[in-house]
């Protein structure tokens, strides 16, 4: 049985949402980051391996022939597919996995794995947003339009995810994305499955557990 949760993490452009992870991750070595692979081009201070996989189109499409991916889409006409093997072979082992991907790729991960946690970032305001693209100088302005134009449209899909963290105050929504993912480790299915032995003497059943309505 595996016991590792998957938290799908969505969040529009410039929502401050890779510092939040990187904070998360930096305090909490039982959590992987699932890097995805992209044919958009590397920015500045982006190295291959790190924050994606950098490939081209034609790699992209053959992997996608080969079913490498969990889940794949286009955005902001770009290309971006997730690992299937990392993320099974992270939760057959118990560990938990973070995917930072859009809400597309959410909804496909959802259908496979309903018991993933689907948390949804909101920035303060679209200024907010705006303001935080041209600070961080990686985009011309024609991405930035073009990303803004698909903030509107992405905050819709905030309803369909478990949680929302407001990221107004860092600290703030740093503790709140923490709170998630403590409780979520203390779900019923995780728990009985961390401390099976514990289970057992107390006369709890591998089909009790599976009953669980909640992972
Ligand atoms: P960026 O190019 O700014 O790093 O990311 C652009 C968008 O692509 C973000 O919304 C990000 O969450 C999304 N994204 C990154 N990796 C993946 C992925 O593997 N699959 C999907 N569907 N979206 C992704």
């Amino acid at each position: 049985m595996n016991y590792g949760n998957l938290f799908i993490i969505t969040a529009p452009s410039g929502t401050g949402k890779s510092s939040l992870i990187k904070a998360l991750l930096n305090s909490d070595s039982s959590i992987s980051i699932s890097i995805s692979h992209t044919t958009r081009k590397p920015r500045s201070s982006e190295k291959n391996g790190q924050e994606y996989h950098f490939i081209t189109i034609d790699e992209f499409k053959k992997m996608c022939n080969d079913n490498v991916f969990l889940e794949h889409a286009e955005v902001h006409g770009n290309f971006y597919g997730t690992s299937k093997y990392f993320i099974d072979k992270k939760l057959e082992t118990g560990q938990d996995v973070i995917t930072e991907i859009d809400w597309q790729g959410s909804q496909q991960i959802k259908l496979q794995y309903p018991d993933s946690i689907r948390i949804f970032i909101l920035p303060p305001s679209f200024e907010e947003i705006r303001k935080r693209m041209i600070q961080r100088a990686q985009d011309t302005q024609e991405t930035i339009n073009k990303r803004l134009l698909a903030a509107y449209k992405e905050v819709k899909y905030a309803k369909d995810c478990e949680y929302l963290v407001i990221n107004k105050d860092f600290d703030k929504a740093l503790s709140d994305l923490r709170h998630i993912i403590k409780a979520t480790k203390l779900r019923y299915k995780t728990q009985a499955i961390k401390n099976l032995e514990l289970f057992t003497k107390l006369g709890v059943t591998n089909n009790d557990i599976n009953d669980s309505i909640y992972k």
